[in-house]
């Protein structure tokens, strides 16, 4: 096999320019941290408002991250050992799902960060991963992200480390999130995909479809 086909480009900070420049992205990112801090609990209106506070407050300069990358030799195959029944699911390098179980261990522990910053009922969904637990066979392998909302209605969606990343710094009240170099990017241009990962409305209403919050939806009631 192609050796080239092994290796991908991963992050690895290699210098100390590269910790500097990481070092002043982070300080960056703390001074465009919003005073509100944090929500108490997020139910849709929190969140309605909460992303309106960021279309509306003055967005922060990007800040570009570390650029030092080194490649690093990337298995033939990733194998997923199912946490749930112990079945082991291989994928190579031709999967799409491949590129998420070489990263589940990072974004595992991103999900916990997110979790750890929100008020909000979520679950970090793996079982499209494993093909024993897969409850359809057409269902493509995916990490899902899984909101219960306090009304019991739940949204699922498939995310990315990226997603989590964003999530985490809107959900703690910030206007940027930090990305995967240790830079910041400003989450007003993230908004629609925030919306789409948490099941609410473009318009501004809540996510429903069927009227049951009656009259108390924000921005034009219910869709
Ligand atoms: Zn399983």
């Amino acid at each position: 096999m192609n050796p080239l086909l092994l290796t991908a480009l991963l992050v690895a900070l290699i210098s100390t320019a590269c910790l500097a420049g990481a070092s002043a992205a982070r300080k960056a990112g703390r001074e465009s941290r919003m005073t509100a801090g944090k929500a108490g609990s997020m139910d849709r209106d929190e969140i309605y408002r909460m992303l309106s506070r960021v279309e509306k407050m003055e967005e922060p300069e990007l800040v570009m991250g570390a650029m030092c990358y080194e490649p690093v030799a990337m298995p033939a195959v990733a194998e997923y050992l199912c946490p749930v029944c112990g079945e082991k699911t291989v994928y190579d390098t031709s999967d799409d799902a491949f590129y998420t179980i070489t990263g589940l261990f990072e974004t595992r522990a991103l999900f916990a960060v997110l979790d750890s910053v929100s008020t909000l009922d979520m679950a970090l969904d793996e079982s499209s991963l494993c093909s024993a637990c897969r409850s359809d066979s057409t269902t493509e392998p995916a990490l899902v992200l899984r909101v219960t909302w306090d009304d019991g209605r739940t949204h699922s969606s498939p995310v990315t480390a990226e997603d989590l990343r964003m999530l985490t710094g809107f959900m703690s009240g910030r206007l940027d999130y930090v990305s995967v170099n240790d830079g910041t990017f400003p989450l007003r241009q993230n908004l629609d995909r925030i919306r789409e990962i948490l099941g609410m409305d473009p318009e501004g209403g809540a996510p429903c479809s069927d009227g049951g919050c009656g009259a108390s939806c924000p921005g034009g009631g219910c869709r």
